[in-house]
């Protein structure tokens, strides 16, 4: 099986670098999400404008990771900067104290594109062999989606040392099985306070109603590959229908078991495909449920 080339380097060598002083500098790292399928050529310089800063794990203190958010030449948000609108309804909902947790699937494989064929299992090991979930939060505010764009890049470069490929792709083995979701437990403070299910439940209520406008945005290509994971088997509810159930895995929308023995808490959308943006997915949530725009 093919592996990264730099998985057979010696890592030792970078080691050599890691231990020269840095003195009083701290170096930061960049991250943004791609802008290269725009095609202004013209006007291609972007700019990085920062917006969260994460300790860096590979180069370690006080070392940091940036996370930024990008914007064009007229200072006008890229197309892939969802933060930007996300953000300002998010700050049109600030008093209702939303709390993020992302459950986030994805699929292991050799560079050859092939998945391996160990059974991986393990506390996050998921249904289909090589496909393991991990979860962020909850974060409150705007705060989530920075933190998994984020473990999302610490993912790809931890694997690539390790010679392996993280695909975020919603079906990423051909046939009928499990795709990869990343599914937003989500809250405000009326949910969480005593006797909050109704407020849990009046929000998968005024989901029900805008399941079009959902599903095109909990994918980047608006539902072409989701299609094929929300077929209503395998632990999903079918793309077309809309659902809610307590501990039922097979709904679109699944309150746990304890939230309703407590009558209180969140909701899971079960939804998203394992590469949405969660910016878009959060912003709808919070249109449909808390601004009532959608359905
Ligand atoms: P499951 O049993 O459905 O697989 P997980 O433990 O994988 O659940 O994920 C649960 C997610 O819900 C975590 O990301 C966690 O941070 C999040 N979460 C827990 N409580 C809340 C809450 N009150 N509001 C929003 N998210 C929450
Ligand atoms: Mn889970
Ligand atoms: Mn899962
Ligand atoms: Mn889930
Ligand atoms: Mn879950």
């Amino acid at each position: 099986m093919a592996t990264l080339a730099s998985s057979h380097l010696n890592k030792g060598i970078k080691q050599v670098y890691m231990v020269l002083p840095q003195g009083e500098k701290v170096q930061a790292m960049y991250i943004w999400i791609d802008v290269t399928f725009q095609s202004e050529d013209a006007n291609s310089d972007v700019y990085l404008v920062p917006a969260a800063m994460f300790w860096d794990p590979f180069h370690k203190d006080p070392n940091k990771l940036v996370f930024c958010e990008v914007f064009k030449y007229n200072r006008k948000p890229a197309d892939t900067n969802l933060r930007h609108t996300y953000k300002w309804i998010m700050d049109m909902v600030s008093n209702q104290c939303l709390w993020f947790g992302m459950e986030q699937e994805y699929t292991l494989m050799g560079t050859d594109g092939h998945t391996f064929g160990i059974k991986i299992r393990g506390r996050n090991a998921e249904v289909m062999p090589v496909q393991w979930e991990f979860q962020i939060g909850p974060c409150e505010g705007v705060n989530m989606g920075d933190h998994l764009w984020v473990a999302h890049f610490i993912l790809h470069h931890v694997c690539e040392d390790f010679g392996v490929i993280t695909t975020f792709e919603p079906m990423p083995i051909l046939g009928n099985g499990n795709g990869a979701g990343c599914h937003p437990n989500f809250s405000t403070k009326a949910m969480r306070e005593e006797n909050g299910l109704k407020y849990t439940e009046e929000g998968t209520e005024k989901l029900s109603k805008g399941q079009q406008c959902h599903i095109r945005a909990y994918e980047p290509k608006g539902a072409v590959d989701n299609a094929r994971c929300l077929t209503g088997f395998h632990e999903t509810s079918n793309i077309k229908d809309f659902s809610a159930g307590v501990a039922n895995l097979g709904a679109s929308i699944h309150i746990p078991r304890t939230v309703c023995q407590e009558k209180k808490g969140y909701f899971e959308d079960r939804r998203p495909s394992a590469n949405c943006d969660p910016s878009a997915m959060m912003e709808a949530l919070i249109r449909t449920c808390l601004l009532n725009e959608m359905g």
